[in-house]
């Protein structure tokens, strides 16, 4: 019977009969694309549309990704899905921090993204104004296939990371122009 299981793309490499060989960071990227452990911060609509992204018909674990972490200390990506008033920035952050690297960040909707249709005196106007977002997902709400779209550039993101970026002077500027040491 045919299968319709997809297996996870080889990343480039040498191949012959009985061997494969390709580069260590590549191996990583590969095993972290394709295990990203979320910690959805869902504050209000656009984590109902996160929980469509997790059930049955869109089902976020062809990517690996479906198991949340609830804590910090144990997810990869931190997906931020709703509108964060100043008041939650705090939490925000101090989640942020208590992630281990390699993390990424992704701003989930207009809201995460910039405040969306909330410009007032209490609603953060976007989450990068206190941590660094590595993708952002437009909408109001956005649909669970661009949720699933930002996943998959995230993906991309830990296929392709230099095993070193993290230790770089330019993440380094990049965490201190958020007051992170
Ligand atoms: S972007 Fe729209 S759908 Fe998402 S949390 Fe804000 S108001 Fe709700």
């Amino acid at each position: 019977m045919a299968s319709n299981i997809k297996l996870a793309e080889a990343p480039e490499g040498h191949e012959g009969s009985g061997f494969f060989a390709t580069s260590f960071d590549k191996v990583i990227g590969l095993a972290r694309a394709n295990s990203l452990w979320p910690l959805p911060f869902a504050t209000s609509c656009c984590g109902i549309e996160f929980m469509a992204t997790m059930g049955s018909h869109y089902d976020i674990a062809r990517f690996g990704a479906e198991r949340p972490s609830f804590s910090p200390r144990q997810a990869d990506i931190l997906l931020v899905a709703g509108t964060i008033a100043k008041k939650m920035a705090p939490v925000v952050k101090q989640v942020y921090l208590q992630m281990a690297e390699p993390r990424w960040v992704v701003a989930i909707g207009a809201c995460a993204s910039s405040g969306g249709i909330f410009d007032t005196y209490s609603v953060l106007q976007g989450i990068d104004r206190i941590i660094p977002v590595d993708v952002y997902v437009p909408g109001c709400p956005p649909r669970p296939e661009q949720i699933l779209d930002g996943l998959m550039q995230v993906q991309e993101l830990a296929k392709n990371e230099s095993l070193r970026r993290r230790n770089s002077p330019e993440y380094q500027h990049l965490l201190e122009s958020y007051n992170i040491q």
